[in-house]
C-alpha cells in the first residue's frame, strides 16, 4: 500500500516536527475560497497550513479553522501553522505577527519566517506592500543588495522567539546562498527553514548543501511551478506517476519529502487537495534523475521584482548551483 504524505513529519533543528505537507494559501482567485481549501485540506489529513500577512488570506484560514475547532475535528496543537512578516513591515516583526494572529484567532503560530530579505519602505502598518516612486519602482530602506536591514528584521524574529509565546519556532524565506552567508554568523538561533521555490527543474544544490550542513531545513514552494503547473509536464514526473499509479502532483511532492524537505501545493480544486496525499516511494535513481532535470536546465518561475525579477547580484550562483562568493 502507498504510504501517506500526511502522516509523515520532518525534525526541525529545535526538535519540533513539521508535518511534511503542508497546504499553500497564496489566494488563487477569490481569498475567501481559501477558507474550503483550509476545511477540505485539514479533513483529508493534512496538519501544516502556509499562510502569510501579504497573501490577505488569514482571515479565511482563521475562519476555517475556527469551525474546524468548534466542529471538534482537530486541536489548535494538532496542526502546523506557518505566517510571514512581509518587507514593507522589516522594522516591526511583531507587531505584524499581532495583526496574524489577530486575523487568524490564534495565540501563536508554530513557524514566524522572515518573507524575503530585503527592506521596503512601509509605515508602522507595513503598508504599503509594495512602495512605489512616480516612476513606479519600488522604494527600499536600504539598497537591496548590499543593505543588512534584513538581518535587524530576523534579530526581531530572535526576540519574539525568546520573549514571547507567540511562536514556537522561527525561520527564513528567499533567501540565497550569498544572503544565508550573510545571516548565519549574526544569529543566536539558526533559523529552522529557508522555504523557496523549489522542484525538479530548479534544484540550487550549493544553497540546499549549505542550508543543510547548518540544520536548516528546506521547505519548497510553488512545488508545481506555481500557476499553469508547467513542472508537471515534465515527461519524466508523468512517467513515475503512471509507473507508481498516483497523481503527477504526488510525484512533485515526493521529490521532496523522500529528501526530507516539506512541500507546499496549492489549490483551488478541492478535490486535487483531497487525493493528492499519498506519497509514491520513488528510488534513489529517480530522484536523481528528476534533479538532473534541473541541472541541466534551471527554470525559476517566481520572478518577483524585489526579488529574482531585478536580477540582483545577490541571487546570481543559485540558480546554476555556481557559488559566487
Ligand atoms: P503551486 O506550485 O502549488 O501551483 C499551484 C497552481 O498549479 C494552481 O494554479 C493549480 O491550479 C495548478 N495545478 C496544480 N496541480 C495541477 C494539475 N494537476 N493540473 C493543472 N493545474 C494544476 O503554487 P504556488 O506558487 O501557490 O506555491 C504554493 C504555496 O507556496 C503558496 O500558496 C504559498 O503558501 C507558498 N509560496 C511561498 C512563497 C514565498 O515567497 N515564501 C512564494 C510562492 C508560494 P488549480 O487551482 O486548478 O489546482
Amino acid at each position: 500500500m502507498t504510504q501517506l504524505a500526511t502522516s509523515v513529519k520532518l525534525t526541525l533543528n529545535n526538535g519540533k516536527t513539521i508535518p511534511a505537507l503542508g497546504l499553500g494559501t497564496v489566494p488563487s482567485d477569490d481569498p475567501s475560497d481559501v477558507k474550503d481549501q483550509v476545511i477540505t485540506a485539514i479533513k483529508a489529513g493534512y496538519r501544516h497550513i502556509d499562510t502569510a500577512w501579504y497573501y490577505g488570506t488569514e482571515k479565511y484560514v482563521g475562519e476555517a479553522l475556527k469551525e474546524l475547532f468548534d466542529e471538534g475535528v482537530v486541536k489548535r496543537e494538532d496542526l502546523f501553522i506557518t505566517t510571514k512578516v512581509w518587507p514593507s513591515f522589516w522594522h516591526s516583526p511583531e507587531k505584524s505577527l499581532d495583526i496574524s494572529l489577530a486575523t487568524l484567532g490564534l495565540d501563536y503560530v508554530d513557524l514566524f519566517l522572515q518573507h524575503w530579505p530585503v527592506a521596503l519602505h512601509g509605515d508602522e502598518n507595513g503598508l504599503p506592500a509594495q512602495p512605489r516612486d512616480k516612476d513606479g519602482n519600488l522604494i527600499y530602506d536600504d539598497d537591496p543588495v548590499s543593505g543588512t536591514k534584513f538581518i535587524d528584521a530576523y534579530h526581531s524574529l530572535e526576540q519574539i522567539l525568546d520573549n514571547t509565546t507567540k511562536v514556537k519556532s522561527i525561520g527564513v524565506s528567499n533567501y540565497s546562498l550569498h544572503k544565508l552567508k550573510q545571516l548565519l554568523p549574526k544569529v543566536k538561533h539558526i533559523p529552522v527553514i529557508n522555504q523557496i521555490e523549489y522542484h525538479p527543474q530548479l534544484p540550487q544544490q550549493d544553497l540546499v548543501d549549505y542550508a543543510e550542513k547548518n540544520g536548516i531545513q528546506i521547505s519548497a514552494y510553488s512545488p508545481v511551478g506555481s500557476n499553469g503547473a508547467p513542472v508537471l509536464k515534465l515527461p519524466l514526473i508523468q512517467e513515475l506517476a503512471t509507473k507508481y499509479d498516483v497523481t503527477v502532483n504526488e510525484v512533485a511532492n515526493a521529490y521532496h519529502i523522500l529528501q526530507g524537505r516539506s512541500s507546499l501545493p496549492r489549490s483551488s480544486n478541492l478535490e486535487r487537495i483531497k487525493t493528492i496525499v499519498r506519497l509514491p516511494s520513488l528510488t534513489k535513481e529517480e530522484l536523481a534523475s528528476l534533479y538532473q532535470v534541473g541541472v541541466e536546465n534551471p527554470t525559476r518561475y517566481i520572478n518577483d521584482e524585489w526579488g529574482y525579477g531585478l536580477g540582483f547580484k545577490w541571487w546570481e550562483g543559485d540558480t546554476l548551483s555556481k557559488d559566487f562568493d
